[in-house]
């Protein structure tokens, strides 16, 4: 499907220039337009395939171009204060060309985690495209402070877009990684995974599989209804060679032809059942997903419809769902066959409960020294017994 997507905050733009990227390598076509919106200007150009035209710099009049230091308070005021210049470089979007729009964000900044929510409220008011969030939570690493942005700013986001899509960096770190080549292997992670995801409704109808080719609108309708969404992921290298049956069928040897196919459809419902059981982009119980949709990725031959049935039945066995949607995304110069599962609507997942709750804490702490703080420079700068007083 065609997406504009939007990069909220230094997270956000540097995702958006890897989906770019991502289109030219593979020229699957997902991004129709490509805008980055920040309050920190050497964010902004720091990105590397963003047009300069749909840079947007915000909040220049309060923070002057040096960002809002995690403060997503200030990040969503000023959001919503230079809402207009971020509609001016909306305004460049061909919207009748888009299925969507996609806005990007760290949640646990200040920029991104501020602004998205804002934006995605603004541009369901204006358009009749589903609007989508892909939020990604902080490290528990990171700090109460960061915590306590992603919670109030995952709280906020859900509600305002048609559908949140998660990625949680806790899940994904390294340890003894720094930080840079950290999110430089997550970036390219989140690309594959949605890539493929949103790639998959691309794919002109036509050739062998054409019936069985996931559709744009299957993506729509696995992600209407709202909540929040997680990927899985699962792939196996293929012998391109050996694609499309030919050697056996050239020796017209039928049994081997119908032992291709069994092989291709126990590979299929192996990698559905690892990308649902394997690390999802957030990890939860899937059992109680309200809607699936399940993609199989790779070179036409090394596809086959009786695998993805198989796959898509076990996968509403898995999640109690009755609408688990399955279908194909042909790519004939690709040496993987890949299986990737969006399940939306998901609502067993510990880790939004423990970030909430570390959150809370964090905001009695900072409640704490803040009162603390305010005692302390009173005792400070009054005098014991109070016999001198101030100027005015
Ligand atoms: P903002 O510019 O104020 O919106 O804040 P940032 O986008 O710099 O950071 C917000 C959060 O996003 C951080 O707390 C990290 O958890 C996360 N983050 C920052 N950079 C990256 C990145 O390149 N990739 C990923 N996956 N997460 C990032």
């Amino acid at each position: 499907m065609k997406l504009a997507m939007i990069g909220f905050g230094q997270a956000g733009g540097k995702i958006v220039d890897k989906f770019l990227e991502y289109d030219d390598r593979t020229g699957s076509g997902i991004v129709r337009s490509a805008v980055a919106v920040n309050t920190a200007k050497a964010d902004l150009l720091g990105l590397e395939r963003v047009p300069e035209e749909n840079r947007v710099l915000i909040g220049q009049a309060r923070v002057k171009g040096h960002g809002v230091g995690a403060d997503n308070e200030l990040g969503a005021e000023i959001a919503e204060e230079d809402i207009d210049e971020i509609q001016g470089a909306i305004d460049n979007i061909p919207v009748h060309e888009i299925d969507a729009f996609l806005i990007i964000a760290g949640l646990g900044g200040g920029t991104g985690s501020g602004g998205s929510p804002v934006l995605a409220k603004h541009l369901k008011r204006i358009y009749t495209e589903p609007v989508y969030g892909l939020g990604i939570l902080p490290g528990s690493d990171e700090g109460g402070i960061y915590t306590l942005n992603a919670a109030r700013s995952f709280q906020t986001f859900v509600r305002e877009v048609d559908n949140l899509l998660v990625f949680d960096n806790d899940a994904w770190r390294k340890t003894g990684e720094s930080m840079e080549a950290g999110y430089a292997e997550i970036n390219d992670e989140i690309v594959k995974r949605f890539g493929i995801l949103f790639g998959a409704g691309e794919v002109e109808h036509g050739g062998e599989v054409a019936e069985s080719v996931v559709d744009s609108s299957e993506i729509i309708n696995t992600l209407a209804g709202g909540g929040v969404s997680t990927v899985g992921y699962a792939a196996e290298e293929v012998d391109l060679d050996d694609s499309s049956g030919l050697l056996s069928r050239f020796r017209g040897d039928d049994s081997a032809d119908s032992m291709e196919s069994a092989n291709t459809t126990n590979r299929i419902t192996s990698l559905v059942r690892k990308a649902a059981l394997g690390r999802l982009t957030l990890p939860c119980e899937i059992d109680g997903s309200e809607r699936a949709l399940l993609v199989l990725s790779g070179p036409p031959g090394h596809l086959n419809r009786k695998g993805i049935e198989r796959g898509r039945k076990w996968l509403e066995e898995q999640t109690g769902s009755m609408e688990v949607r399955g279908g194909d995304y042909p790519v004939s110069d690709s040496g993987y066959v890949a299986s990737v599962i969006l399940l939306s609507g998901v609502h067993n997942v510990p880790r939004i409960k423990e970030l909430q709750q570390v959150a809370i804490e964090a905001q009695d702490n900072i409640d704490d020294i803040r009162d603390e703080s305010e005692e302390n420079l009173e005792a400070l700068v009054e005098d014991d017994e109070d016999e001198l007083d101030p100027l005015f």
